[in-house]
C-alpha cells in the first residue's frame, strides 16, 4: 500500500474543533492521502475553525436546511456520501463522537464495506434518550467501526463491556490538542463586548445550554436560576453565547434578554471562546466539549444535566453535576462564588482528557493497523 487514503467526515462545531487537529496530522504525514468532507450540519459555525487549521474541504454536502430533523440529516448524509465514497474508494473513513452526521457517515461507509475509524469512542451514559440522539449514535458507531480511538482508559472499559476489544487505542481527547493551539497568552479580544467585559476585572461566568433534552422546562429552569445568580452577584458578568437553534432562542431570549449583567451573544468564534474560558471564573454548561476543555484550563464546571458521559472530570473534582432544577444550580453557583476552599479545590487544574498528542497517537495507530509501522502506539495515561 503506497498511501492510506482516509476520508474524514464532520459537520457540527464540536466535531470540527476536535477533528481539525486530526486532519492536520493526517495532511502532515506522507503516508496518508487525506480527503476532507464536511456535511454542513452546522453550516455557519465551521469556517473559522477550518481557516485556523488551514483545511479546505474537498467536499461539502451542504445538507443544512431550515428546521432540519434528524431524519433529514441522516438521509441527506447517506445520499450525499454515496457517490463520494464510490469515487474515492478510501481505505478508511474517519468520523467523530456522537452527532448524527458521524453516525450517518459510519453507516454510509459500512454500506460500501469501507472500514471506519471512530475518534472519541467509548463514551456512554447508558440512557438511550439522554443525550438524545447522541447516546444511540455513538453506540451504533461502535458496532460499525473497526478502529476505536478512546480518549480515556474508562472509555476503553466501556467498549470492552460491550465486547469491543479489537482495534481499540487510548489516545487522549483531540480537544486538548485543539485547545493548546487556541489559547494564546496576551490575547486581545476582537469582539468589543468581550473586550469590555474582560477589561472590568470582575468575575465572569460562561454559560452555554442547548442540548435537545434540555429544550422546554429544563432550559426555563436554567434561565430562572441564571437570573437569580446574576441578581445575587451584580458585579459578575454572565456571558451566554446562544446556539442558533430556534428551540433554544425562543426560551432564552424572552427570559434573559434585558437582565443587566447577563450578556446574550451569537455563538463565539472558538478562539475567543477559548480565551474567555481561560479568563472566566467558572462555567455552567450542558456541553460535552466544555466539560473537557474547562478542567484543562483549571476552571470549575457546573454541568446542567442529570448525567454525564465524562465521569473522569467529576472524579477529578473539577466538574460538578448539578442537574436542571433551579435551586441546586443557584446553590452551586453561590457556593463557587462565596466558598474559596471549594473554588480552590475545583479549580486545581487536573486534566484527565489528554496531553495534546491525541492526533499523533491516532495517526500512528492507523499506520500500525494498516501495517505501515512496526511501532504499536502506547496508550495515553492520565
Ligand atoms: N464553542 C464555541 N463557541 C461557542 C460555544 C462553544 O466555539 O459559542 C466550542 C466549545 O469551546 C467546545 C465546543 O464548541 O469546543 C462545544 O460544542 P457544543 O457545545 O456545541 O457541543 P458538544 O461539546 O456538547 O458536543
Amino acid at each position: 500500500m503506497a498511501q492510506i487514503k482516509v476520508v474524514t467526515v464532520f459537520g457540527t462545531r464540536p466535531e470540527a474543533i476536535k477533528m481539525a487537529p486530526v486532519c492536520k496530522a493526517l495532511a502532515e504525514r506522507g503516508e496518508f492521502h487525506s480527503v476532507c468532507c464536511v456535511t454542513g450540519q452546522h453550516r455557519n459555525l465551521l469556517p473559522p475553525i477550518l481557516r485556523h487549521y488551514g483545511i479546505t474541504p474537498q467536499y461539502d454536502l451542504q445538507i443544512m436546511s431550515h428546521g432540519q430533523t434528524l431524519t433529514d440529516i441522516t438521509s441527506r448524509v447517506l445520499l450525499g456520501l454515496d457517490d463520494i465514497l464510490k469515487n474515492e474508494a478510501p481505505d478508511l473513513l474517519m468520523c467523530h463522537g456522537d452527532p448524527t452526521t458521524a453516525f450517518a457517515a459510519a453507516l454510509a461507509a459500512f454500506y460500501k464495506k469501507i472500514p471506519v475509524g471512530h475518534v472519541e469512542a467509548g463514551l456512554r451514559t447508558y440512557e438511550r434518550y439522554s443525550p438524545y440522539p447522541e447516546e444511540m449514535n455513538r453506540s451504533l458507531i461502535s458496532r460499525i467501526a473497526s478502529l476505536h480511538f478512546a480518549p480515556t482508559a474508562g472509555n476503553r472499559k466501556n467498549l470492552a463491556a460491550e465486547g469491543i476489544t479489537d482495534g481499540v487505542y487510548v489516545t487522549g481527547n483531540t480537544v486538548i490538542d485543539a485547545i493548546n493551539s487556541t489559547t494564546l497568552p496576551g490575547y486581545v479580544f476582537k469582539t468589543p463586548m468581550l473586550a469590555e467585559i474582560l477589561a472590568k476585572d470582575a468575575p465572569v461566568a460562561l454559560l452555554t445550554a442547548h442540548r435537545r433534552e434540555n429544550y422546554g422546562r429544563p432550559l426555563e429552569n436554567i434561565c430562572r436560576a441564571v437570573r437569580r445568580i446574576a441578581a445575587d452577584f451584580p458585579d459578575m458578568s454572565v456571558v451566554y453565547p446562544v446556539h442558533p437553534g430556534a428551540h433554544v432562542r425562543r426560551t432564552v431570549f424572552p427570559m434573559l434578554e434585558g437582565v443587566k449583567n447577563v450578556y446574550l451573544t451569537e455563538p463565539i468564534d472558538v478562539f475567543e471562546l477559548h480565551q474567555l474560558l481561560a479568563r472566566c471564573r467558572f462555567v455552567m454548561t450542558d456541553s460535552g466539549g466544555l466539560q473537557e476543555e474547562a478542567p484543562a484550563l483549571g476552571k470549575p464546571v457546573l454541568v446542567l444535566r442529570n448525567e454525564t458521559e465524562r465521569p473522569e472530570a467529576v472524579a477529578a473534582g473539577t466538574v460538578m453535576l448539578v442537574g436542571v432544577e433551579e435551586e441546586p444550580i443557584v446553590r452551586a453557583a453561590r457556593a463557587l462564588m462565596t466558598d474559596p476552599e471549594l473554588y480552590e479545590r475545583m479549580s486545581s487544574a487536573r486534566n484527565p482528557y489528554g496531553d495534546g498528542h491525541a492526533s499523533e497517537r491516532i495517526t500512528s495507530a492507523v499506520l500500525w493497523h494498516f501495517g505501515l509501522s512496526d511501532q504499536e502506539p502506547r496508550d495515553f495515561a492520565s
